[in-house]
């Protein structure tokens, strides 16, 4: 993973002091992080006695390490990586069919928008590495050759993939997935309240002591504005935006989601928050709306009843769902 390079370490950790605006540590709260899955994850919690909370802290730590060793893409012994150079599939794990079930559902139901064989358009782009490109056109047209919502099948633990080249990219749901675990972890070691956040993807636990959380949502183009802020208990806040991981070329900015249609980054919006029960369908869906853009985006939110999102389309206009207002703290 890209998380030993300094420019993109300096990158997320802005990212994340912006999205952990107002998450500072109360009394007898404590606040751990680690780079992890590309990411800086920092993980919160409170209500237990210090050790207590350490011994839940490292666990919930160990369990997110333990799963990129499953779902990387980066590490050529990952059961991913298997999965990609394999020309037919096999069987994976449970949780490895976990995320493949609820990735390929969106993936259906976005009609292909979320994607989870981008992996060669992905590499082409370079967009994680120091000298990302703006590939040849008949270059991408191979990258996409064989991709698309059909191209793997899920039968239990089994994977079948339609076309053998096809490399699988876990990148827009498994750090969702990785973040529901840890805060499980959390709960198994007896803590009601923490919040985990992993570069955006975000799970608040509970209540911090006396008062809610309060998530505040960066502005996509100003790092140091908050666009909104959001008060949630027992939720997952992910947010998708064009500012993450990014690179300009003659005025035009490339960036980390690429719209399967094209194999071009996505144009129709500047950041997409999502607020759900859990992190994994808020991750992916996140990553969806953000290809969709507003309108298709809204539309496919209307089959998840308990999601609610927040689109900044390319042009900076707001578009909430219905239930946004809910969570939106007023001034
Ligand atoms: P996120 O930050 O969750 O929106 O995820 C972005 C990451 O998801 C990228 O770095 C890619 O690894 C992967 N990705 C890019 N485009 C798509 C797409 N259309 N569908 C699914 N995953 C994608
Ligand atoms: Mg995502």
């Amino acid at each position: 993973m890209p998380w030993n390079r300094p420019l993109m370490i300096v990158l997320l950790a802005g990212l994340v002091a912006v999205t952990w605006w107002r998450l500072q540590p109360a009394d007898g709260q404590i606040h751990r992080s680690q780079l992890l899955m590309g990411t800086v994850v920092e993980i919160m919690a409170g209500g237990r006695p210090t050790g207590q909370l350490e011994d839940a802290v490292d666990a919930a730590f160990a369990e997110m390490t333990r799963l990129d060793l499953l779902f990387s893409s980066y590490r050529p012994d990952s059961e991913v990586s298997r999965l990609s150079q394999s020309t037919r599939g096999g069987e994976v794990s449970a949780e490895t069919a976990a995320v493949l079930a609820l990735g390929l559902e969106v993936a259906q139901r976005s009609g292909g928008a979320f994607d989870l064989t981008l992996g060669r358009l992905k590499s082409l782009w370079g967009i994680d590495g120091d000298n990302p490109v703006v590939p040849d056109r008949q270059a991408i047209a191979a990258a996409l050759a064989g991709i698309g919502p059909k191209a793997l099948t899920l039968d239990g633990r089994q994977l079948s993939k339609q076309s053998g080249p096809l490399q699988i990219d876990l990148g827009g749901i498994a750090k969702g997935y990785a973040v529901d675990r840890a805060v499980a972890v959390l709960k198994e070691h007896g803590i009601a309240s923490a919040a985990v956040n992993a570069g955006g993807d975000m799970y608040l636990l509970g209540q911090r002591p006396e008062r809610p959380w309060r998530v505040g949502i960066q502005h996509p183009r100003n790092k140091d504005a908050v666009l909104e802020t959001v008060q949630v208990d027992d939720r997952a806040v992910v947010t998708s935006g064009d500012y993450e991981r990014f690179f300009e070329q003659d005025g035009q900015r490339y960036h980390h989601i690429f719209d399967p249609q094209s194999g071009f980054p996505a144009r129709g919006c500047q950041s997409v928050t999502v607020i759900a029960d859990s992190v994994a369908l808020g991750d992916a869906l996140a990553t969806a709306l953000f290809v969709l853009g507003p309108q298709a985006g809204l539309r496919l939110l209307d089959q998840y009843p308990g999601a609610e999102a927040l689109i900044v389309a390319a042009d900076g206009s707001l578009h909430a769902s219905e239930g946004w207002t809910k969570y939106q703290v007023t001034p």
